[in-house]
């Protein structure tokens, strides 16, 4: 193993198993004065590693950890005031706390095939036991941060060595669900 390869702080030490009596948690931002604090019912599903620009990121980490979780199963608990929207033309409306950076839920509210799910960063749950990430995605994209090309090979067979099969989109699984969703509300697929 090429531990010397950092992908993220929450899979750099191998990856930690989900507990199956996981029953949700609470989400908190990296503010010790009034932290935002946000409640999630139920285990997260489809939790990845995400090599895309537009993810909120600890710091020093090439990928972000990310996972969703149904619209209804979140809900602020503590200092809203603090959360904005990152863009508010992008997809997923990513809520950042304003002073310490950290996203904190993204809604899909727009017509998509991920509509009415939140993503979310598991590793800022206080409690443990959260579903580990299974795959890694928008691996190409880690250049558009600044990550030199020559070392891709490297931060590939990492990934591969942790168990998170690399690609450079979504997994197969989900881009297959974006596509069925296309092709069933175009009717080129029975709805
Ligand atoms: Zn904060
Ligand atoms: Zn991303």
């Amino acid at each position: 193993m090429d531990a010397t390869v950092r992908i993220h702080p929450a899979v750099d030490d191998g990856i930690k198993p989900a507990n199956p009596n996981f029953s949700g948690g609470t989400l908190v931002c990296a503010c010790t004065d009034r932290p935002v604090k946000v409640r999630i019912e139920g285990q997260i599903a489809h939790n990845h590693a995400c090599g895309c620009t537009k993810c909120w990121k600890p710091k020093g980490a090439s990928f972000s950890v990310v996972a969703v979780v149904p619209h209804d199963n979140v809900a602020v608990l503590e200092n809203s005031d603090k959360l904005k929207v990152v863009d508010p033309s992008a997809l997923i409306q990513r809520h950042a706390c304003k002073e310490c950076g950290v996203h904190m839920y993204g809604p899909v509210e727009r017509e998509h095939a991920f509509q009415g799910l939140d993503f979310i960063h598991p590793e800022r749950f206080q409690e443990d036991g959260w579903a580990p990430p299974g795959f890694a995605a928008f691996v190409s994209s880690i250049i558009e941060s600044g990550v030199d090309p020559g070392r891709m090979d490297a931060i590939r067979s990492r990934l591969r060595e942790l168990g998170l099969e690399p690609y450079d989109c979504l997994s197969p699984g989900l881009m297959d669900a974006i596509s069925t969703w296309v092709a069933k509300k175009s009717g080129v697929l029975p709805a």
